[in-house]
């Protein structure tokens, strides 16, 4: 296995040169001695070789994203491995659906669902926070 060390592009067979950018600086490696840290991911720019914690964060930002656009919260934290605030979160979004469908306490829709953006934007900024402060980046 080919890692080139230019443009991070991984080819199964070893070369010479990366067959991508054409670099020659590179190192044919096995796949067994890549740290743990990294992982080999295809994508339709060809393989590369990406940092874990990079798709932890991609995949913690589309979690807190896409399901809480449908009031699903909390799934970002689990992917971030705080479980205790997902939870808490999770919790948001069943009292949001318990309301909207049982309507148990006769909150208005325009309430509920100001309830519903507030704990959206609230998980969002804390996954940014979360997420910097794994970046060990400060303020
Ligand atoms: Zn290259």
């Amino acid at each position: 296995m080919h890692i080139c060390t230019e443009c991070g592009r991984v080819t199964e067979e070893d070369y010479d040169f990366c067959p991508h950018c054409g670099s020659i600086k590179g190192a044919n490696v096995d796949p067994a001695l890549i740290p743990p840290q990294f992982k080999v991911v295809s994508g339709s720019q060809g393989t590369f070789i990406v940092k874990q914690s990079a798709i932890r964060i991609k995949l913690a930002l589309a979690l807190a994203l896409i399901p809480g656009i449908f009031n699903i919260f909390g799934l970002g934290h689990f992917a971030l491995g705080k479980y205790i605030r997902g939870v808490l979160f999770l919790a948001c979004s069943g009292f949001y659906y318990y309301e909207r469908y049982i309507g148990y306490f006769g909150i208005g829709y325009w309430y509920l669902f100001g309830f519903s953006m507030a704990v959206l934007l609230v998980q969002i900024l804390d996954v940014f926070n979360l997420i910097k402060k794994e970046l060990g980046i400060s303020g």
